[in-house]
Formats: structure tokens, C-alpha cells, sequence
């Protein structure tokens, strides 16, 4: 097997079908049968139906079925792209139906998608301290790690362990540290998901998800229920994801670098500014010793800091010249998000920060004369 890098770059070769370097952006929803090889769908393998030429872009399309491909080669499985990380989630809980459910703290997104599914169809719902109590064969954990909006790990082989224990599945949300920073399948995973919205996509411009099996048939299965709920990534979006997939290991490993890099100098810093930075959270500063395992490739590049108190945060995010206060993460571009904003479950003096491809000097240097300047206001 190539090296990331070069896999990022060829893992399509296979599916040129034109001789552009580019592969084409492909709009139209429907292709021409071949009048001369035409084989009703009832005389075809239900199971492989959708691996011949594309037919109506619900069901595949090219640039879906590269991105796929580049995908289960990254990602060590069998990928399935959708059009966000919510479909990608609802498809899980759509095609493994479990009867109970675990999760702990994770993106609301997802908690909401799980008590659709609890108010329609009665699924139970546990938190991860209840999965020796309570889980039993074909239930479903969901383990967000790092986890959302903090940045910190939770140890997935200690979780694997006890949904395997019952007979349960693991499914590991590893949006926060996608390849090369974290491999879930060694802790023990039995599914992956990621928000290709967030660092395979990496600039802010596209929603996509990607949930990867271990086995050949539950994908094709995931991508039969996917022609009906018609949740396909979408034509333009699956061009632009490609595109960003040929730099996307250049763009995480600058960006973990840069985050730990900045959580160094604020916490190497923070009685300077202690009448503005209460606490840190980031993965590079817990101590376990499965941190380190876990994310042997680098640090998630999603830290959040609290404030001592809203007002500060209020002004704070309009002081940085360098950070643009908005919501989401993994782009090129670095983010804050006082994160009151956009979620009423969390400390609403948080700050979430997603750092970005820029120099870290200069990210640094723009969050210092922002503390520095709220510490001599105090
Ligand atoms: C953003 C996000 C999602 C949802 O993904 P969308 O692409 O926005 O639908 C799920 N999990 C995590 C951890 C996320 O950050």
C-alpha cells in the first residue's frame, strides 16, 4: 500500500475515464443506456447493481464512486460518501436499527438524529457509564473522540472492550482526528464516521460524510438504503472534495502542528493573562497515558479556552484579527467560536478555536495582543 500522500493523489487512477488530469465535473442526473448490452434490473446482482456505469446520480455517480474509492484506501475500509455528516450518522442508525443506544457527550447534531429515531421507533438511549448495565447483542455505542467542542480524547479501547463484552457495536465519530493523527480500527472500532464538512473537505465550502465498514456487504447494503433516502453526496460537492482530498494530508498535519504549538505558548502563559484565560482543554495537555497512543499522529487541531466571564468572550472574539467568529472547523482558515452561540448545553464562556493552515507565530502573536489588551482593561 502507497503512503498517504500518494494515495490521496492516485487512489482514483483507476476510474479516469477521459484522459483530463482533472477528473470532469459531472452535472448530469441521468446516463444513456448501452442499447447494445441492455440487462433488465431483475437479471442483475442486486448486490453489485450499483458498481457497473452509472445510471441516476441518487443511486452513484462518478465522482462519488473516486471519492469512494480514495476513501476506503485512506480511511482502511469500505466508505461510503454521503451529502453531510448527519446523513452519514442517520444512515448508520438507519441500517444497523439498534434496539439500544449509548452515547455520551458528542455533536448535538447527532444526539438529535437519535431521538428522532426515539420518538419515532421507541429506540432506548444510555449514556456510555450504562453500557455493562444494559447493552446486548446488535446494540449501537457512539463514541465522539476528541470530542466536541473540547478537543480531549476518551479512550476507545476501554469503551471497545465493553460494548464487545455485551456483543454491542462501536462506532467511532473521529471527525476531530482524521487520518494520519488517529486510526480507530486499532483501539477496536467496528464503524467509522467522519464530517468530511471538516478537514477532508478543508476549506468551508462543502458538506459531505463518510461512514466506513469493515465488511464488503454492509457497505453495499448502506449504499442500497442510500439510493432511497437520497442522501448522496452531490455532483459539484464530490468535484470539490476530490480536489481537496490531493492536499488534505499537507493541511491536518500543518494544522495539528500550529494548534499545539498555540496551546503550548496559552498554557505555558496563562498567568500573564490571568484575569482573562480560566481554562484550557486540548488533547496535548491530558496526561493519560492512551492520549499519546491514540493519536500517535498528532494532536486534533480543535482546542477550546474558557473565559472568566461572557462579557470578556463577547469582546475577546472581536479583538482577533486573524480568526473569523464563526461556527464549524477543519478549514484552511483558522475559527473561534464563543460557542454560547450555537449550543446552550456547554459553559457559555467557551471558546472554541479551530486552527488553520496559517503561521503559528502569527496566530499566536494575534491571540496575545487580544488577552493582553482584555488583561489591561481589568
Ligand atoms: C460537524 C460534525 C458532524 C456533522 O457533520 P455535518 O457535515 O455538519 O452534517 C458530526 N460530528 C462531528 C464531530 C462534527 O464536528
Amino acid at each position: 500500500m502507497p503512503h498517504l500522500s500518494t494515495t490521496l493523489i492516485h487512489a482514483d487512477d483507476k476510474n479516469n475515464r477521459v484522459s483530463d488530469v482533472a477528473p470532469p465535473i459531472n452535472v448530469a442526473t441521468t446516463y444513456r443506456y448501452d442499447n447494445n448490452n441492455l440487462i433488465p434490473w431483475a437479471e442483475q446482482d442486486e448486490m453489485t447493481v450499483l458498481e457497473g456505469e452509472p445510471v441516476y446520480s441518487r443511486e452513484a455517480h462518478p465522482n462519488c464512486t473516486r471519492l469512494e474509492n480514495i476513501f476506503s484506501d485512506v480511511l482502511d475500509g469500505h466508505a461510503v460518501v454521503y451529502n453531510s455528516g448527519c446523513s452519514a450518522f442517520h444512515a448508520a442508525l438507519v441500517h444497523f436499527n439498534p434496539k439500544r443506544f449509548f452515547i455520551g457527550q458528542s455533536y448535538f447534531g447527532c444526539k438529535a438524529i437519535a431521538d428522532m429515531i426515539t420518538r419515532n421507533y421507541g429506540m432506548e438511549q444510555y449514556t456510555l457509564e450504562d453500557i455493562e448495565k444494559y447493552a446486548q447483542k446488535g446494540d449501537l455505542v457512539h463514541l465522539e473522540t476528541p470530542v466536541n467542542p473540547f478537543g480531549t480524547s476518551i479512550d476507545i479501547q476501554s469503551i471497545a472492550d465493553k460494548a464487545h463484552a455485551k456483543g454491542a457495536l462501536l462506532l467511532i465519530d473521529s471527525t476531530f482526528a482524521p487520518p494520519p493523527l488517529q486510526n480507530p480500527w486499532e483501539f477496536g472500532a467496528d464503524i467509522i464516521m467522519h464530517s468530511a464538512t471538516k478537514f477532508f473537505g478543508g476549506h468551508s465550502d462543502l458538506l459531505s460524510g463518510v461512514l466506513v465498514v469493515k465488511d464488503q456487504t454492509a457497505a453495499r447494503e448502506l449504499r442500497h438504503d442510500r439510493i432511497h433516502l437520497g442522501t448522496i453526496i452531490g455532483n459539484l460537492e464530490s468535484y470539490l472534495l476530490i480536489r481537496s482530498m490531493r492536499t488534505f494530508e499537507m493541511r491536518v498535519l500543518q494544522q495539528s502542528k500550529n494548534a499545539s504549538a498555540i496551546v503550548q505558548f496559552l498554557n505555558n502563559n496563562k498567568s500573564t493573562y490571568d484575569k482573562v484565560v480560566r481554562v484550557l482543554h486540548h488533547s496535548s495537555l491530558q496526561t493519560e497515558p492512551f492520549v499519546a497512543k491514540q493519536l500517535a499522529g498528532g494532536q486534533t487541531p480543535v482546542f477550546s479556552m474558557c473565559l472568566m466571564n461572557q462579557e470578556q468572550c463577547k469582546k475577546f472574539v472581536g479583538k482577533l484579527k486573524y480568526f473569523q467568529h464563526a461556527t464549524s472547523l477543519g478549514g484552511v482558515e483558522s475559527l473561534v467560536e464563543w460557542r454560547a452561540m450555537s449550543d446552550d448545553t456547554i459553559d457559555q464562556t467557551l471558546l472554541r478555536f479551530s486552527i488553520g493552515c496559517e503561521n503559528a507565530n502569527d496566530l499566536i502573536d494575534d491571540i496575545k495582543q487580544a488577552l493582553q489588551s482584555m488583561q489591561d482593561e481589568n
